[in-house]
Formats: C-alpha cells, sequence, structure tokens
C-alpha cells in the first residue's frame, strides 16, 4: 500500500528547528512532503530549501527580503506570499487539512500563527515555547476548538510526554524539568557581570539559537518551560520542580503517587524530540550515536542557585500570579535578551528589567489574540526606553 506523505509546513525552516527537521526529511523517504515554509529574513537559504523539497507557498516575513527573493527569484513569484505575518498565515490558511505545522518561531512573534493553525484542526508540533507563555489558555482552547494536537518539541516535555505514556494523570505526583545551568554553572553570581557576550552564547550541551541559548544561560528558558510544562500537562505549579543535571543525558523526569520515578534519556540533539513530534508520538528507528550507558558516567542533579539564576524564580512568580504576568515576563524578557544581543545591555542587567516590568505592568489575562499582541508590543515599547533611557 502507498503511503500518503504527510504534508508539513515549517514555520522558521531557516532558524535550528527548522534545519533539523529538514535534516530528518530524507531518512524517512516518503512519508513527509513540505508543502510550505516560512522564514524571516534568509531568502537565499530560503530559496534553497524551496528548490530542494519542493516547496510550493512560502512567505519571508521581512518586507525588504521579501522583495529581494522575489528579484532574485523571478520563478518563484507566484509561490510566495504576502510579508509580515499576514504572509505566515496565509500559508496555514492554504495547507491541506492533515498538515503538521512544524513551529520554529521565535518569540511571541509565534502565537497567532499557533492559534490560527490549531483553530482550523491543524496539529502543531510546537518548539517556540514563548506562544504558550504569552497565550497559554488561547493556545489550550484553539486546540480543543479544532481538535488538534499539540505535539512539544521541547526536549524536556517531550521527554514528560514519553514517560507519561507508562502512566495515566490519576498516577501523576509530579514532574521534574533537567537543566544543564549553561556555560554559568560554576560561576560566581558575584563575577556574572563581567561575563561577555561570547561567553553567554556559549553553550556547554546544545546547539540552538542565539535568543534560546542566552535564555538557557539566565535559565529563563527553564522558567519558560514551568509554565509551558504546566500548561501542556495541566499540572499545579509546586508539581513542576527543576533540577539542576549538567550532563544533559536524562532530559525530564516524572514522579508517580507511589514514589516511582520514571525517566527519559538520550544524547542532547534537538532531531530526536523532533522526531518523535513527527512520528505523532512514536519511537522510529534512526542511525544516530545513541547512548551508551557504560561510557555515561556519573549523572549528577543538584537545585539550581536561585542569586545565579533570578531569572527562574522571577518566571516563577509570573506563574504563581497569573493574569498577563507570564506575557510580561516574556515580552520583558525578549527585548532584554535583543539589547543584550545588540550590546545595548549587560548579562546582569536582564533579571532587573524583567522585574521592574512585572512590578509595573501586570494586571488581568489578555482574553483575546489582538489583546494580547497590543499588550505584549505596550510592554515591549516600555521594556525598550528602559534600555535606551
Ligand atoms: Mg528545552
Amino acid at each position: 500500500m502507498a503511503i500518503h506523505p504527510r504534508p508539513l509546513v515549517l514555520l522558521g525552516a531557516t532558524g535550528s528547528i527548522g534545519q533539523s527537521t529538514l535534516d530528518l526529511l530524507p531518512r524517512y523517504p516518503q512519508r513527509f512532503e513540505v508543502f510550505a515554509a516560512s522564514a524571516n529574513t534568509r531568502g537565499k537559504e530560503l530559496a534553497g530549501i524551496i528548490r530542494a523539497h519542493g516547496v510550493q507557498r512560502f512567505a519571508l516575513v521581512e518586507e525588504k527580503a521579501r522583495k529581494a527573493f522575489a528579484e532574485a527569484n523571478p520563478d518563484l513569484r507566484e509561490g510566495l506570499a504576502a510579508s509580515g505575518g499576514e504572509g505566515i498565515l496565509q500559508l496555514l490558511a492554504e495547507a491541506p487539512a492533515d498538515a503538521l505545522v512544524v513551529n520554529g518561531l521565535v518569540g511571541a512573534a509565534g502565537l497567532q500563527p499557533t492559534v490560527a493553525a490549531l483553530s482550523r484542526g491543524l496539529d502543531v508540533a510546537l518548539a517556540n515555547k514563548e506562544a504558550l507563555v504569552v497565550g497559554g489558555e488561547l493556545v489550550l482552547e484553539a486546540a480543543q476548538r479544532g481538535k488538534a494536537t499539540l505535539w512539544p518539541v521541547d526536549s524536556e516535555h517531550s521527554a514528560i510526554a514519553q514517560c507519561l505514556r507508562a502512566a495515566g494523570p490519576s498516577e501523576l505526583r509530579r514532574i521534574w524539568l533537567t537543566a544543564s545551568g549553561g556555560p554559568f554553572r560554576d560561576t560566581r553570581p558575584e563575577d556574572l557581570k563581567n561575563v561577555s557576550l561570547e561567553q553567554v552564547l556559549d553553550h556547554p550541551n546544545w546547539d540552538m539559537g542565539p535568543k534560546i541559548t542566552v535564555d538557557s544561560a539566565t535559565m529563563m528558558n527553564k522558567g519558560l518551560e514551568v509554565i509551558e510544562a504546566k500548561l501542556l500537562f495541566g499540572l499545579e505549579l509546586r508539581d513542576v520542580q527543576v533540577v539542576l543535571h549538567r550532563q544533559s543525558i536524562v532530559h525530564s523526569m516524572i514522579e508517580l503517587q507511589d514514589g516511582a520515578f520514571l525517566a527519559q534519556l538520550g544524547t542532547p540533539d534537538m532531531r530526536l524530540p523532533i522526531l518523535y513530534a513527527l512520528s505523532g508520538g512514536e519511537h522510529w528507528a534512526t542511525n544516530f550515536p545513541s547512548l551508551d550507558p557504560l561510557s555515561m558516567g556519573s549523572l549528577d542533579f543538584e537545585a539550581p542557585d536561585l542569586r545565579r539564576y533570578p531569572c527562574l524564580g522571577l518566571a516563577r512568580a509570573a506563574a504563581e500570579a497569573g493574569g498577563s504576568a507570564p506575557l510580561v515576563l516574556n515580552a520583558a524578557n525578549e527585548e532584554a535578551v535583543a539589547g543584550l544581543l545588540r550590546g545595548e545591555l549587560s548579562f546582569v542587567e536582564i533579571a532587573p528589567l524583567i522585574e521592574r516590568a512585572l512590578q509595573s505592568l501586570s494586571g488581568p489575562a489578555a482574553g483575546s489574540i489582538p489583546e494580547a499582541l497590543e499588550r505584549d508590543a505596550a510592554t515591549r515599547r516600555m521594556v525598550r526606553s528602559w534600555i535606551t533611557s
């Protein structure tokens, strides 16, 4: 029997998640076809992907990049959608009903596409944790309305989902998200004021995009993941624990009512959680280097020091406060990270900026996407003005 290849919509095709997804596809011939792909600015790379994978519809978010793309690739003009968020929504509206959307977008910009895809019944493999942090309830409602499945692509959440195959919700006591601790896990908190951007971007275990790499150094990434896990698995905040595990071999653990622990272990390779989502929750064969228990050595677990990682404490406080606090936390963090990457801000200035935003800008939860986007934009404007003043 011929297999009908599943159409994919790759949002953020030229980024780290998009590239890892594209690396997987030729290994599973006939399983998938790339129906649509989007990129932010990298038109040349996008054109390469379109030609290599026979992509039918595509979007470049940045207007200037879109223009340059159309000029350089006259034969591809027909498949080119509009610029801006509008173009991404066009791809989602035109995707076949059985398409799987791989959302590798960065930041709150991924919220609207996530909700649009789920509302129309498209399953989403979500690497874009900010979408859940900013619009948690809106995303979950959209999945329910569209009867669509949300597959976590984050390695920790994929690990939890894999462990949960062995236990029902009533058997679960709590979950334990593991964190590598990033490049500064052995740096004294008082020495963090001297770290360079180069050191921030030098992650010891994972090779990822710049935004998430900075978030790993502050451990805001884990903070966002706590909020993500609370929503995805319907847990109380106190039942989402974080443990520092420097080897990044245990990707997360669940603790059951009788005290038993189940853990998912593997090499730190983002292709694996992506593959688990693409397969619809199956363990397909790979030829990747596998884990050798005999050379694993010891596995360490420690409590994260909140003096070293104040952003983790801020994220938990925002989750506890609820309302628009997670949205404000995320918007302030995105602006702070952008400021750091532009050299306008030092590493230790990130947390105080987010704390100030949480204290002065949090309010009730946004009830709609336009409202969420409006508050996101207002928070960003304010935080930007603090950075440049
Ligand atoms: Mg993660």
